[in-house]
């Protein structure tokens, strides 16, 4: 989502003051950084990359007058305090009022310095947005933002605010736009995306469902996936979409974060291992084929070795195609914070090693079990290393590399698995297949 809402913004200043991406920072006369504010990791970065960026204005171009600019989830987190830390920085802003950067450029270019706009309008940015110039094969499309759970360890709902859907018809028209410059995959985003609940100029309700099928009957949509689902917004028309919808990826992206019924309850996120897994299980049944993934948080307070050989038996229960995982991150303002029984720092890391071992053996396993099969591929373009390689991606978003002419980029081909890597596979291209 950070990066869909990094091109509006390139297209937004373009549109507004005729700026354009540049190679390197240097070059630039306005530098965003769009942050993550998720774990402190992330957060910790943004200040070491300023401390960088205010090298610029020394260096040897030093009396160029750069504007720079804080967007995202810190922006929105820290506000005017992020002067304190970073007094050079001239922009402060929010992932909800992005759209009010050309006003806020006029201000500074009108010589106003440190100016902060955190403030979730109650107006959509969607609607100040112009309509994007270009677009890739894969483009991705916010449906749906923010979040009303409230999971003890996330700053989600304080910083992306709370749960709103977008309406059908605006959505309709962004694919619309998207696939008549060249998009063929149409990626569905959302912090929640499966909580979507929107309506049709009629005013007829759509959940994520409905609203699947009507992206696949928008002219030139060949592949949908969406992301992020929550297992308790889960539905059995969700699941029925995989079996309905031809375009639909055989790929799903479901976090639980834990296998422990205790930590989910002290994480609150609203339903049990065994809730989950019959919603795995009726994926599976729907569609045998279908890539698994998921989130992990590892070492949240309380969190015993019981509880995570737990997620360990999980996840071999599952046998997810692909999942990233974290040690726990306290974040201020959240409820786990201020949570005691915290896990050693050293702990927590020795089980995410464990955890991160165990799924990379699984993911390699699912990756070998790809050999022999055909596969739908959405060619990406040529491939970084392999002469002559092009590379894709199948439908269950397996990085796949392959010999084959270069026309086929941008278009779907069938292509032959022939070897498992552990991050991707080699196919064959299947010639006379579209
Ligand atoms: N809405 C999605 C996830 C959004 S945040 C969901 O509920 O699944 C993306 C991921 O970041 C989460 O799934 C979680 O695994 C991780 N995450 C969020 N807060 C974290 C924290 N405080 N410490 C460590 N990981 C965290
Ligand atoms: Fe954060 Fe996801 Fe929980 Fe919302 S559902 S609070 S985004 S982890």
């Amino acid at each position: 989502m950070n990066a869909y809402d990094a091109g509006r913004m390139a297209d937004l200043l373009y549109k507004s003051h005729k700026l354009s991406m540049v190679e390197t920072p240097q070059q630039a006369d306005l530098i965003i950084l769009n942050t993550c504010h998720i774990r402190e990791k992330a957060d910790d970065k943004i200040f070491s990359e300023l401390g960088r960026l205010k090298k610029l204005t020394k260096g040897h171009n030093s009396n160029k007058r750069y504007i720079f600019g804080v967007g995202g989830c810190v922006g929105q987190a820290q506000g005017a305090e992020l002067f304190k830390r970073a007094p050079f920085v001239d922009l402060v802003f929010g992932p909800q009022n992005y759209h009010h950067l050309p006003h806020m450029l006029n201000q500074v270019l009108d010589g106003k310095r440190q100016l902060h706009d955190i403030e979730i309008p109650p107006e959509s940015k969607f609607d100040a947005l112009p309509s994007a110039p270009s677009s890739g094969f894969s483009a991705a499309v916010p449906v749906q933002e923010g979040c009303d759970r409230f999971c003890t360890y996330c700053v989600v709902p304080f910083t992306r605010g709370r749960e709103w859907s977008r309406p059908v018809a605006d959505i309709l028209q962004e694919i619309k736009n998207l696939t008549e410059k060249g998009a063929i995959e149409i990626e569905l985003l959302g912090q929640n995306v499966n909580a979507y609940l929107g309506h049709d100029p009629d005013g007829v309700e759509h959940d994520l469902a409905l609203l699947i099928k009507q992206v696949s009957l928008v002219n030139g949509v060949e592949r949908i996936r969406f992301i992020t689902s929550h297992p308790a917004d889960m539905n059995d028309d969700l699941i029925a979409a995989f079996g309905e919808v031809p375009q639909l990826n055989s790929y799903m992206h479901l976090p639980i974060q834990s296998g422990s019924d205790k930590i989910l309850t002290a994480m609150e996120r609203g339903h049990t291992v065994a809730e989950y897994l019959t919603w795995i299980n009726k994926l599976k049944t729907t569609c045998p084929q279908i890539t698994l993934a998921s989130d992990f948080i590892v070492g949240f307070p309380g969190e015993t070795e019981e509880d995570f050989q737990n997620t360990l038996n999980l996840i071999k229960e599952v046998r997810y195609g692909h999942a990233y995982s974290f040690l726990y991150s306290p974040r201020p303002g959240t409820a786990a914070a201020d949570m005691k029984n915290i896990v050693p720092q050293e702990v927590g890391e020795e089980r995410l090693s464990r955890l991160q071992e165990l799924i990379n053996t699984i993911q390699i396993e699912e990756n070998q079990a790809q050999v022999g099969r055909v596969e739908s591929v959405l060619v990406e373009g040529v491939a970084k290393k392999g002469e002559g390689m092009l590379a894709g991606r199948t439908s269950g978003f397996r990085r796949i590399n392959f010999l084959a002419p270069e026309e086929l980029i941008g278009t779907l081909a069938n292509v032959l698995v022939t070897e498992a890597r552990p991050n991707s596979l080699i196919g064959e291209f299947i010639r006379g297949n579209k």
